[in-house]
């Protein structure tokens, strides 16, 4: 599978958008790889992993085809996760022209739990000429797995807003040949997802963890500290082996660092930074 990370910010992008702090001085000045985007990653070009407010600079940016793209998988409702307003251009036939393409094909599946299916009808029901047959939604619910197209995605319960708030998830992902956890937002994952994960019997090429907090203890989002942990549990596990690559994503500048800070702190740790349009092949990166 491959994964094109299109934005790798939490939900202020980085450097932040009304922000003068050191880093995100530091990271204007620096551009590149430090400037982060909000968070979405896409998978083979067909499945979009999160919808970000940014998701229209990152088509310009990456020359995107999002046309052909087959459906989203949303983690949680939170608005740099979940731009209504992008959903709204998608569903308005005068915005959003597909020549060739038939109106009953003309159908993008989105998949989320009920908060995001609460925002996702909200968006539509404000839009002027919406039309909410040009989305087909799936409510999931964590450790209930589901298919879109070729690939298995099984949500893990994220820990990221009390659960009576939402119940959002991060996900675990295979095509039956290759396996990735995509784990933002989150902060430190409750003990359920141990026997879940293990019962999957998957063994994760790449782990993909929100790193949002930096060197601060984790809350609703992991810190440094957090994502080792994680590391460590996943190989207790048994989910993931030597050759695993691990990708700090969702940053923000509460970490205090720009990205090549970053990398020269993570690297004695084997970890890995990810930045707006890096491309990871799952099969590439395999486990021997
Ligand atoms: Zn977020
Ligand atoms: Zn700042
Ligand atoms: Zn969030």
């Amino acid at each position: 599978m491959k994964l094109k990370y299109l934005g790798t910010g939490a939900a202020e992008g980085m450097p932040a958008l009304f922000c003068r702090c050191p880093v995100c001085a530091r990271s204007m000045a620096e551009g590149g790889k430090s400037l982060r985007m909000r968070s979405c990653t896409l998978l083979n070009d067909e499945v979009l992993l999160d919808l970000s407010p940014d998701i229209y600079a990152q088509k310009l940016r990456f020359g995107l085809g999002l046309d052909r793209l087959k459906a989203i998988v949303f983690t949680h409702s939170h608005p740099d996760h979940e731009d209504s307003y992008a959903l709204q251009l998608r569903a308005t036939a005068s915005c959003s022209i597909r020549p060739g393409v038939s109106p009953s094909e003309d159908v993008l599946a989105l998949y989320g739990n009920q908060w995001v299916r609460e925002r996702f009808e909200k968006a539509l029901a404000e839009a002027e000429h919406a039309d909410k047959e040009r989305f087909c939604f799936h409510e999931v619910c964590a450790f209930e797995p589901f298919t879109v197209g070729s690939y298995t995605f099984h949500p893990l319960r994220a820990n990221h807003r009390p659960i009576a708030v939402e119940d959002c998830v991060i996900y675990a992902v295979t095509d039956g040949k290759t396996a990735f956890l995509y784990a933002n937002d989150t902060g430190e994952l409750s003990p359920e997802n141990d026997a879940y994960l293990a019962k999957t019997g998957l063994c994760f090429s790449v782990v993909s963890m929100d790193c949002a907090r930096g060197l601060l203890p984790g809350d609703g989002h992991m810190g440094f500290q957090e994502c080792l942990a994680l590391r460590e549990r996943l190989q207790k596990i048994g989910v993931v082996s030597p050759g695993t690559r691990y990708i700090l994503n969702h940053l923000s500048h509460m970490n205090d660092m720009t990205h090549q800070e970053w990398k020269e702190f993570a690297a004695p740790y084997r970890i890995e930074i990810a930045w707006d349009g890096l491309d990871v092949d799952t099969e590439a990166t395999a486990a021997p």
